[in-house]
């Protein structure tokens, strides 16, 4: 048996959507800037996939804008809005992910920003109040905080998190990589100013995304170059990718309730069988609590032991792919900057499973059997 159990890194391709795709590689291979039928054919479909993604968003056509994937949308939201609205003090929390973290440290680097973290519980639980304390110090910020963590997958209150940014006219940028197609949102409801997908998360081709932009907040182009994206990202678009990220998220619309309760069975089952087979186990962050945490994502902490070291290599010759995740600091090991700053301890095992629709009730206690051998 191989299982797949990285999910969060990256999810297969949806059959499915392959198949929308295909056309787009062979018949529909004109260039959707010209002017001829070729390019015209081509032009609708990038158009219908703008549509379906902001009809499922209950937003505009035009507030959506397709990026090579999240980090290039989450790059987009902190420099152009950060840059182009000359705004000088920016706040986030240490346990963001680096497409966000190092996009905004290369800014306070320059000298462009000052940065302020967020205070967090030790299970990475952010402290809203401090979010107001510094909001209410310096109200013109530039807020971004993800709606879940891609390693522990704590679901952040993006709604909470919204009113108070409106509060106090800050701007807020959700990273919604990890919840896209996963979760519903709503962003009639939702006070936001930017969100970003990205394809590959859900089932989706690698290398597309997109970025939803507030009407409130006027972004410069992403890219210069042509007109494409009326005129915010220049390039040929990568047309397939599109039409197969529309797809995507349509069928993770359509199937969402099904996979939902699917889905957190298995975490469930993993949870409670790794409890019953593994000694002294336990759980990083919130990810053991069904209602504070992604469905999809389970980060695992093991007992101290030789073997933690090669743990990864481990589960690989047992043929499960998982990511780690090791919250060590010395030597080259460059350990997780999550499980750092919620000071797990380096000397524990830290797995992070992620499931996704393919994967099976026997994947999973086949790999709580390969754990529990192990320890
Ligand atoms: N943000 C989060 C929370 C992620 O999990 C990821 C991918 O791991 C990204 C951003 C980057 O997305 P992409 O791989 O599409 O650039």
């Amino acid at each position: 048996m191989q299982v797949y159990l990285d999910n969060a890194a990256t999810t297969p391709l949806d059959k499915e959507v392959l198949e929308t795709m295909m056309p787009y590689m062979l018949e529909h291979f004109g260039n959707p800037s010209s002017i001829h039928a070729h390019g015209r054919q081509v032009r609708s479909a990038i158009e219908k996939a703008r549509k379906t993604i902001a009809g499922l968003l209950n937003t505009s056509p035009a507030e959506i804008f397709f990026t090579s994937g999240g980090t290039e949308a989450d790059n987009a939201a902190i420099f152009g809005t950060i840059r182009s609205l000359g705004i000088k003090h920016a706040i986030t929390s240490p346990l963001e992910h680096h497409a966000v973290l190092h996009t905004l440290e290369s800014l306070a680097k320059n000298g462009e920003l000052e940065l302020s973290f967020l205070h967090h519980d030790d299970k990475g639980g952010l402290d809203l109040e401090h979010l107001e304390q510094l909001l209410a110090t310096k109200p013109t910020s530039f807020v971004s905080l993800m709606h879940a963590n891609n390693e522990i997958g704590n679901l952040n209150d993006i709604q909470t998190i919204g009113e108070i940014c409106q509060t106090y006219g800050a701007i807020f940028h959700a990273d919604t990589v990890q919840t896209m197609g996963h979760y519903r949102h709503d962003l009639q409801k939702l006070p936001v100013h930017f969100i970003v997908g990205s394809a590959h998360k859900f089932h989706g081709p690698k290398g597309v995304g997109f970025i939803y932009t507030n009407p409130a907040v006027k972004v410069p182009p992403l890219i210069h170059g042509g007109s494409q994206e009326r005129n915010m990202r220049g390039g040929t678009e990568n047309v397939y990718g599109i039409v197969g990220l529309a797809k995507a998220l349509e069928i993770a619309y359509r199937d969402m309730d099904q996979h939902q309760q699917y889905i957190q069975g298995l975490k469930d089952r993993l949870i409670h069988k790794l409890k019953e087979q593994v000694p002294d186990v336990s759980f990083n962050g919130y990810s053991a609590e069904a209602d504070k945490s992604l469905y999809t994502v389970l980060n695992v902490s093991l007992p101290v032991s030789d073997i933690n070291e090669m743990l990864l290599f481990k589960l690989d010759i047992n043929k499960i792919s998982v990511s780690g995740g090791s919250a060590c600091t010395s030597g080259s090991n460059i350990g997780s900057h999550v499980l750092q700053g919620i000071h797990s301890d380096p000397n524990r095992g830290a797995v992070r499973f992620s499931m996704s629709k393919y994967n099976t009730p026997e994947e999973i206690d086949y790999v709580v059997e390969k754990l529990a051998s192990l320890y």
